[in-house]
């Protein structure tokens, strides 16, 4: 909730502000004050109020289910179900759960992890993409990974922090350690 419609020198400031607080954990952010919840969701930057009612939204489904954590560390079809009720996770979200908090090797995929990897796949891949679908992109990246948990973890991380860094909407060819093995590269343009 933190990462969604940020960078993430914002994300990072915001999670810095609630450790701050401290509120990491449901509990700890259902008893803070909600201004100072408010304040450390500005550094995010916009979407505040989306941001804060998804959060709260999120805080009341873990008290409402205290075995929540248990089940996400559980089987998987169980966890994935459970995290699809989340408010406004969404599909990267929920994967993102599953693999940073339930130990699940599942790869997650959003919009822009999607568009680094079509344009890596072949030429042009993401504008040609009318309607990306994130599950054959998913599974395309899960078919090149070994079966262990600090490998997606590793995969996952630089994956978004290229996607969003490089190889953004308008993207950085010119400085992108990858440009020399991408078929999308743009020679002119930085
Ligand atoms: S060369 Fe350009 S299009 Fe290809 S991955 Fe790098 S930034 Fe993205």
């Amino acid at each position: 909730m933190l990462s969604a419609h940020t960078t993430p020198s914002r994300r990072d400031a915001a999670y810095a502000a609630l450790l701050r607080i401290p509120a990491l954990t449901p509990d700890a952010m259902f008893r803070a004050a909600r201004g100072r919840l408010t304040a450390a969701l500005v550094q995010a930057g916009p979407y505040q109020e989306q941001r804060l009612h998804a959060l709260l939204l999120g805080v009341e489904r873990f008290r409402r289910q205290p075995a929540f954590s248990a089940i996400v560390r559980g089987a998987l079809p169980r966890a994935r179900r459970l995290l699809a009720r989340v408010p406004r996770l969404g599909e990267g979200g929920v994967h993102r759960m599953l693999l940073f908090g339930g130990q699940h090797c599942v790869m997650p995929v959003d919009r822009d992890v999607a568009r680094l990897v079509s344009r890596l796949a072949s030429a042009g891949g993401w504008e040609r993409l009318k309607a990306p679908r994130l599950r054959p992109i998913r599974r395309m990246i899960e078919a090149g990974l070994p079966r262990e948990e600090s490998a997606y973890r590793r995969a996952a991380l630089y994956l978004r922090h290229h996607a969003v860094q490089t190889c953004a909407d308008d993207p950085h060819c010119s400085v992108c350690p990858l440009s020399g093995r991408c078929p999308s590269r743009r020679e002119s343009r930085s």
